[in-house]
């Protein structure tokens, strides 16, 4: 992607005004000419449809042709879709997330083009209904009469609805319209969604009334960036409610992107009590017409709030006055298949190219936007803005520690004395509590007795995982899924495979056998599959018909159960077994987040952590209620290992079929290594999932001071060291994953 588009005269390089250069919807990392022949002048954003080899293919203009070939020889652009052309705030976004990224220009064109159907003007539907002057001599038999009864109430229908409300067969609606009994209109099915109607939310408490006038004070001036850091249930949602609602006010539309709002009902529910209408949805949950029409609505401008996955920023905004990163810390933002992105920091990339503010808001901020808020003594780049109460009567839980070298469980059970204590007193009183462990299914190894053979997956370097409910071993990282056998298939021992270590599963074996009387669910990605289920889920532990939840980080996030009141955490440790970059910190933020989901309302809630090891910093912190010194430590032993966010980090992910390329490969970047000041290169070496979905895989890790265009060596590496095709490489900036 050498020059920067739009910054070369098309007279300076002896390029026509008749082409255009466009970015095509295919993963490659070019543009490509075309000849603009009778269409007119197509400015930068224009959606095009071009001739691609045997195919035609949407792609976005990015400029005049560069000239290099003549106007007559280019093929010409098919037709323009009747559309306003992207504003160029937004395609200047897709040209930085492609070169931040390292992703082909066109790949990124392919997401903000994802619906290639919204392109046209929308399709029209036929609708049936009653004639203001119906014919004097209709003969209205009982079935059609029906109509007449449901046309009555409803309208007009499409064919397909009348017939079903009416119960009638499709005969009975045509001969009534030919006898003049029916008349049919032509709609479109683009209808605009309804504009918000807000209504007041809350009276703000004082801390909320501060944040509100604070961002209020920023909303007219252009890109600021602000954190806004408040403990769980300190009300932040109904701050950057106010702000939405401003910015709505002002004609402008506001993008809320949530990591998990495809299972956020209730958030969907306030969103909805708040502003009278629902939001635009965008996430893979949405069915492809409502995408479709969505896709439409926002580029129209005429869809007001979209709240969305982090795909949502590929949006084509009209006119877009504001950003919400609600739980900016978690990593579901961070996309990590074809363009991987972290959607915060993209997030901040939009905002800052559109001029607008954006709002990161967590209990739990990131270290990244820690140091940016200036917390660690580093210039601040983001206000911040705090939160530090609950509101109303609730107040922080008390977090404690269960020490299970103390008190440790009996042997195969989980839960340790204290924690089974608690859970019995909330039982007696009428509570619930969530018992939290990180780990679908039953048990994470399978093991033979006597030869100590491990069951692993054909296709991976992983363990299969004991799913009991699905009588199935599954691995989690490719999906293989296989019986389980009793014998072991290595030594042939008959009834020698044991199940290790605990799932949800297996604990809520424990909690049948120790509360048999308790009514007991387990929330994961396996028991709670869909969106409807997620919300029957939550319903049913609002409305007290669930005891004990036994949960992986689906039942830690964001959920407002007001019974709550203690919540066990039963391996504390086992987020910093991994030992990566993140460890401590995502340790931190997923067991803050659980703990506090106790005590949201008026009774105090408890937590209890179970660990080996109470003195580590991140259970000392969490102890302590300290998050502030745990922040500067993290930031402290990142800033002396020269690591992120204080330095750049980029993975190079290589896999091939077969070992041999793969070392080839190897080599080949090994050969060429570049050698800078500032720049640290480890590996390549086999990756620690050495062999994932049948590839066999290598990485490499840049590590690079934050003066330095890591993207720019990374390019001239890959570039010296031109790696054969069979040969899949994935550059990953700033990697979250190390495996
Ligand atoms: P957070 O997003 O910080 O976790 P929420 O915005 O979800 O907090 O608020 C927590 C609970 O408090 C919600 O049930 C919300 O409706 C309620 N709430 C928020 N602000 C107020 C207020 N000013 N007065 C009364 N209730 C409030
Ligand atoms: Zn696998």
């Amino acid at each position: 992607m050498g020059t920067v588009p739009g910054m070369t005269s098309t007279a300076e390089t002896g390029g026509s005004q008749k082409t255009v250069r466009v970015a095509v919807a295919v993963p490659l990392d070019r543009s490509f000419d075309y000849n603009r022949h009778g269409l007119g002048p197509l400015p930068r954003g224009s959606i095009v449809s071009v001739p691609f080899g045997p195919r035609q293919l949407n792609g976005v203009v990015l400029g005049p042709g560069d000239g290099t070939v003549p106007a007559t020889t280019l093929k010409p652009v098919t037709a323009v879709a009747p559309l306003p052309p992207l504003p160029p705030n937004f395609v200047d976004f897709l040209e930085r997330v492609a070169s931040w990224t390292m992703a082909p220009i066109g790949g990124v064109v392919k997401m903000a083009l994802s619906q290639p159907q919204a392109l046209h003007l929308p399709p029209q539907r036929k609708i049936y209904r009653r004639p203001d002057t119906p014919p004097a001599d209709e003969n209205l038999t009982a079935a059609r009469r029906r109509i007449v009864e449901v046309l009555s109430v409803a309208g007009a229908l499409p064919a397909a609805d009348l017939q079903r409300e009416a119960g009638v067969s499709a005969g009975v609606v045509t001969a009534m319209a030919k006898a003049g009994s029916l008349e049919t209109l032509l709609v479109s099915d683009s209808t605009p969604p309804p504009r918000p109607q807000p209504v007041a939310g809350p009276p703000p408490t004082a801390d909320q009334l501060a944040a509100m006038q604070h961002i209020t004070g920023n909303l007219g001036a252009g890109f600021t960036p602000m954190l806004l850091d408040g403990v769980t249930g300190s009300g932040k949602t109904e701050v950057y409610f106010d702000a939405v609602e401003k910015v709505v006010a002002a004609g402008r539309q506001a993008l809320i992107l949530l990591p998990e709002i495809a299972l956020s009902a209730a958030w969907k529910q306030r969103f909805q009590d708040r502003f009278g209408v629902p939001p635009t949805e965008w996430h893979s949950d949405v069915a492809p017409g409502r995408k479709r029409r969505a896709w439409r609505h926002i580029a129209l401008g005429e869809a007001a709030v979209v709240v969305g996955a982090r795909s949502a920023l590929f949006l084509p905004f009209s006119d877009l006055g504001l950003i919400v990163v609600d739980e900016e810390h978690e990593h579901a933002y961070k996309q990590e298949d074809q363009v991987t992105y972290h959607a915060r920091d993209m997030a901040i990339l939009r905002a800052r190219l559109q001029n607008c503010p954006a709002i990161l808001a967590t209990a739990t901020p990131s270290l990244e936007s820690w140091v940016n808020a200036g917390k660690v003594g580093d210039p601040p780049r983001y206000r911040h803005i705090s939160l530090p109460q609950r509101v109303g009567e609730a107040s922080l839980p008390e977090i404690a520690a269960v020490d299970l070298r103390r008190t440790p469980p009996e042997r195969g059970r989980w839960l340790a004395p204290p924690l089974v204590e608690a859970i019995s007193g909330r039982l007696e009183a009428g509570e619930q509590s969530l018992l939290f462990l990180n780990r679908r299914g039953y048990a994470p190894l399978t093991l033979c007795g006597a030869c100590g053979h491990k069951v692993t997956c054909p296709n991976c370097d992983s363990w299969m995982v004991m799913h009991r409910l699905a009588g199935r071993l599954k691995c989690h990282h490719c999906g293989y899924a296989a019986r389980p056998q009793s014998g072991c298939a290595e030594c042939g021992e008959e009834d020698s495979m044991q199940a290790c270590g605990p799932g949800v599963e297996r604990l809520a074996e424990e909690v049948l056998q120790r509360f048999p009387d308790a009514r007991f669910a387990v929330f994961s990605s396996d028991t709670v599959a869909s969106p409807g289920s997620a919300e029957t889920f939550v319903r049913s532990v609002v409305d007290g018909e669930v005891d004990i939840i036994i949960g992986t980080q689906m039942a830690a996030k964001g959920h407002h159960f007001p019974n709550l009141t203690l919540v066990g955490i039963v391996d504390a440790d086992l987020g910093l077994a991994g030992g990566d970059l993140r460890a401590a910190e995502r340790s931190f933020q997923m067991l803050a987040q659980v703990a506090g989901r106790a005590g949201r309302a008026s009774r105090p809630g408890l937590a209890l952590l179970q660990t080996m090891d109470s003195t580590n910093p991140v259970m000392e912190a969490l102890l302590s209620g300290d998050r502030d010194r745990f922040l500067k430590a993290e930031a402290q032993s990142r800033r002396l290992a020269g690591m992120p966010p204080f330095a750049r980090l980029a993975a190079l992910v290589l896999s091939a079929p077969d070992p041999q390329r793969l070392q080839a490969a190897m080599q080949a970047l090994d050969a060429n290594r570049p050698h800078y000041h500032g720049v640290d290169i480890f590996g390549p070496s086999l990756a620690p999932l050495g062999f994932l979905r049948g590839r066999h895989r290598g990485r490499a890790l840049v590590r690079a001071d934050k003066t330095v265009d890591i993207q720019a060596v990374i390019a001239a590496w890959l570039a010296a060291a031109s790696l054969p095709s069979a040969v899949r490489l994935q550059v990953d900036i700033d990697p979250y994953s190390f495996l």
